[in-house]
């Protein structure tokens, strides 16, 4: 029997039309370096009406064109982020912390026709502008001076939009069609494109909001810092149009020391970012106090997060660290660790947490066999779900390496337990097969930080002629404090076995990082340890 239900697509402009008006009163609050300029979700409808009527009559996009943004976390983007998609083009969020190489790749691979950049980008995209075939039209957020000539025509966003209608009769779409495009960082190969739907944007959004999710509500609002240039900003920006949650969007201040100021005057209650800005943030607030207590949880992810980090926040600034753990294949949320009711939480909460009801998740071992959810049996993780992507954009069929029999083959080594709770080791590529056993670069990493000296401490595998490979520890000592490798290694000795402590150290001023901010073990490997090595 079919069921009587309506057959209403999920669409973003769905989601548009509703913050707009039910939440029209939320705000965005985009930060300027001295404070911020504010805009109301409203207005962010009615702008977004006038981007498209100008991407429509003046720029000629009248279907699933793609339609770039190389673009900080503004209010202009979050326009961008809405009227793409709900006219029926695809919105591409460019990295633009990529190498030029990267991004013409990235742009040609997607037939970029039209991109939206920030005035203050302009001379990074100006480097790879020259190379990008299909881009006909550069529209810049700011003055447009400083755009070089070339095939491509250039404007001025505030001229285009100027005097256009502040509504738009956003067209009846298959909600399976890609709304918005993101590529992996591809650290073999090229980057692959991930198509999201309007469909899976909805879904994802919805559990975004979840009180086992981020737990978004209108008394929420969410700093925004993981930026809208990776994995869609993790959803949060469609998440708080559908929950009335407002938004502080940094723009291009993500440094911790911009990060406090922007906590003081907006007083979010959420904030959302990888690790390695929350380190960087706690060295700030802890070298000079400031008025943190509107915020009560942060959601940290896309890296393993250190447990000295979450009891650091706990227990100086009363806020809870809530760790998620996703891909950009996977929208990009897979599971948030909310500990049961009833329980001590910690152990819980150092965990990447529960997958939601629309992800599947298991645990395959090395032979493809799937392993038992005990919480020990160790596997690679696979996932799949409504909002993790099937395949890779213009590849004839699933890449093998990355899907098995309709599921996602994540690359990350870890355990579930009985009640679901999935903890993750290390990568696959970052495991360090030391004499046939498995060290987790991560558990050291994590032991390490939590000594009062370590601000940072990244450990790689390096080549062994005895072992197959030994771990090498890279740390960045706290402003005024040392220690040397050998306290460093008396440290780790009462928390891992012996066998797993690294013999090779190295003191570095900083972590190389990735364009998102994690660390970065290919430039690690390649800057500190094959240097090192005998
Ligand atoms: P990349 O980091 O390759 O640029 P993604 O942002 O898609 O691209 O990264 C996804 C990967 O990040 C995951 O496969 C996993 O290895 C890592 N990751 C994300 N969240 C966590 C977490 N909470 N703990 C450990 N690893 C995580």
């Amino acid at each position: 029997m079919r069921s009587t239900m309506m057959a209403n697509p999920l669409l973003v402009s769905r989601l548009l039309e509703h913050g707009s008006t039910v939440h029209g009163r939320a705000h965005v609050s985009t930060w300027t370096g001295a404070g911020a300029r504010r805009t109301t979700y409203a207005q962010v409808g009615a702008d977004a009406a006038r981007l498209a009527h100008a991407l429509r009559d003046e720029l000629g996009v009248t279907g699933d064109q793609r339609v770039a943004t190389f673009m900080w976390n503004n209010a202009e983007h979050l326009t961008a982020y809405f009227a793409v998609p709900s006219m029926g083009a695809v919105l591409h969020t460019l990295n633009l912390r990529l190498f030029p190489e990267q991004l013409t790749y990235i742009a040609n691979h997607a037939e970029d026709r039209v991109i939206l950049v920030d005035e203050t980008l302009v001379p990074l995209l100006a480097k790879a502008l020259p190379s990008l075939k299909t881009v006909e039209h550069v529209v810049v957020n700011g003055s447009a001076a400083a755009v070089p000539a070339g095939p491509w025509q250039v404007h001025s966003w505030s001229e285009l939009v100027a005097g256009r209608p502040a509504v738009y009769d956003w067209p009846e779409l298959d909600e399976q069609d890609a709304a918005a495009l993101c590529y992996t960082s591809g650290t073999t190969g090229n980057p692959k494109g991930v198509a999201y739907s309007h469909r899976s944007i909805w879904l994802h959004s919805m559990q975004v909001c979840t009180p086992e999710s981020f737990g978004l509500s209108t008394h929420d609002t969410m700093l925004a810092i993981v930026p809208m240039f990776h994995a869609m900003s993790w959803g949060l920006p469609y998440a708080c149009f559908m929950s009335g949650a407002s938004l502080v969007l940094p723009d291009r201040f993500m440094a911790g020391a911009a990060i406090v100021p922007m906590i003081t005057a907006e007083r979010p209650t959420k904030a959302a970012a990888v690790p390695t800005i929350w380190t960087d943030l706690l060295a700030n607030l802890d070298a000079a106090p400031a008025d943190v207590s509107s915020m009560t949880e942060v959601i940290v992810g896309g890296s393993a997060c250190p447990p000295a980090l979450m009891h650091a926040f706990q227990e100086r600034y009363g806020i809870t660290i809530v760790h998620a753990w996703g891909m950009t294949e996977t929208s990009p949320l897979g599971s948030v660790s909310r500990p049961p009711a009833g329980v001590d939480p910690w152990p819980y909460r150092y965990t990447q947490g529960r997958v939601p009801a629309g992800v599947a998740a298991r645990i395959v071992g090395p032979l493809g066999d799937v392993v038992p959810s005990d919480g020990e049996s160790v596997g690679e993780l696979e996932v799949r779900g409504p909002w993790v992507t099937a395949g890779y954009l213009g590849e004839d069929r699933p890449d093998p390496e990355k899907f098995r029999d309709g599921w996602l083959r994540t690359g990350d080594v870890g355990t579930l337990s009985p009640e679901g709770f999935l903890t993750l080791t290390d990568r696959a590529k970052d495991v360090i097969k030391s004499g046939g056993e498995w060290i987790s670069s991560v558990e050291l990493e994590n032991h390490l930080m939590a000594h009062p000296a370590v601000q940072e401490a990244c450990v790689v595998g390096v080549p062994d002629d005895r072992w197959g490979e030994r771990p090498f520890a890279t740390v960045v000592l706290r402003e005024g404090l040392s220690a040397t490798a050998a306290e460093l290694q008396e440290f780790l000795s009462s928390r891992v076995a012996k066998w797993q402590l690294p013999e090779r150290w190295a003191f570095i001023p900083a972590v190389p990082k990735t364009s998102v901010g994690k660390f970065d073990k290919k430039q690690v490997r390649s800057s500190y340890a094959e240097g090192s090595l005998p």
